[in-house]
């Protein structure tokens, strides 16, 4: 298949390609670097099954780029951590609306299906506990995450618009927190942050009192979850993610556990609207999809503890 990746350059957009790559597709991935890094694809450089576009999906691909039939297209670009998006707020709605209208057209064009990367985000301050698909959400429309919601929450209603009046073969998949190698030590994650505070013999940063809670997703389930929806028939959301529920608290304190780190905790405020709790339902994607995460939080975390080794002697 020929296979269009958008965010290529990304932490999960760069995993999807590795994983397309190894199964035999040709993947064209596009990505503007406004938070993703060439680094991320750089063991790629001489496979020839993979091409890459520096591009702003806001902007129509260029006549001569996927010129022949495309199958596929994933949308995964934009800004997703929220230091990032709070930084790119414009650029973070434009990628929402525009690009993903973009690639919506492409999609129709070449009659091909496209999965777009939606968020739990998406039901911001969950006042349903856990999350199920069903549940709409609790958004605050003009707070500073909405540049991030609202543009993720007005590509689903494109997408099923797509789907609805133009019969394109969608798929939206509701993201939940998700951790691996790549997840740039820089971007502000909890994951990464603690991290590489551990490593480094810093304090980890609780933002709060700690006692809000992530449900948090090993990267290689996530891209098994991306693809068995993809490859199936639902188009209406399904909610990908691990549903084991730690509160940051703990998260620290299992970071602490696998790096052996003797890092003390210090207490931070907690950000504007940051969700209280988060847990995804994953029951339709257990009974559409029969997927379900395999790989548990300390297990991930040693996984990853490579990684963000590598990145302290880089930074060191
Ligand atoms: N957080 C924290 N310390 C950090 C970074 C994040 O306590 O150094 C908290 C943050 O306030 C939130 C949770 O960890 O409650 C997850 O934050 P993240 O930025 O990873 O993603 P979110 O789930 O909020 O989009």
């Amino acid at each position: 298949m020929h296979v269009l990746v958008t965010g290529a350059a990304g932490f999960l957009g760069s995993h999807l390609i590795d994983r397309l790559v190894r199964e035999g597709h040709t993947v064209l991935g596009v990505d503007n670097l406004s938070t993703g890094t060439r680094e991320n694809l750089a063991h790629l450089a001489n496979e020839p099954r993979f091409h890459f576009l520096e591009w702003d999906i806001c902007c129509p691909l260029p006549a001569d780029f996927a010129t022949g039939r495309l199958n596929y297209v994933f949308n995964f670009a934009s800004p997703a951590s929220p230091p990032e998006y709070l930084r790119l707020a414009i650029e973070t709605l434009s990628v929402g609306a525009v690009g993903t209208q973009n690639m919506l057209e492409i999609a129709a064009r070449h009659e091909a299906g496209i999965l777009h990367a939606s968020t739990s985000e998406c039901y911001g301050d969950p006042l349903e506990h856990p999350q199920s698909e069903e549940y709409w959400g609790n958004v605050n429309p003009v707070g500073p995450r909405s540049v991030y919601d609202e543009a993720k929450r007005y590509a689903e209603a494109l997408v099923m618009a797509y789907h609805r009046t133009r019969g394109v073969n969608t798929h939206l998949a509701r993201i939940f927190n998700t951790y691996g190698p790549r997840l740039q030590p820089s971007d502000g994650r909890v994951v990464s942050n603690f991290m590489m505070q551990a490593l480094r013999g810093e304090p980890l940063t609780i933002y709060g009192d700690g006692n809000q809670t992530r449900s948090f997703c090993y990267v290689d389930d996530l891209i098994e979850g991306i693809l068995r929806l993809a490859r199936s028939g639902v188009h209406l959301p399904v909610n990908i993610g691990n549903p084991n529920e730690f509160t940051i608290l703990e998260c620290a304190q299992a970071v602490l556990e696998v790096t052996g780190s003797k890092s003390e905790l210090c207490f931070e405020p907690l950000p504007e609207d940051d969700p209280i709790r988060r847990r995804p339902d994953i029951t339709r994607a257990r009974k559409l999809l029969g997927w379900e995460p395999q790989v548990q939080l300390k297990e991930g975390l040693a996984r990853s503890l490579d990684f963000f080794r590598s990145k302290l002697s880089a930074a060191s």
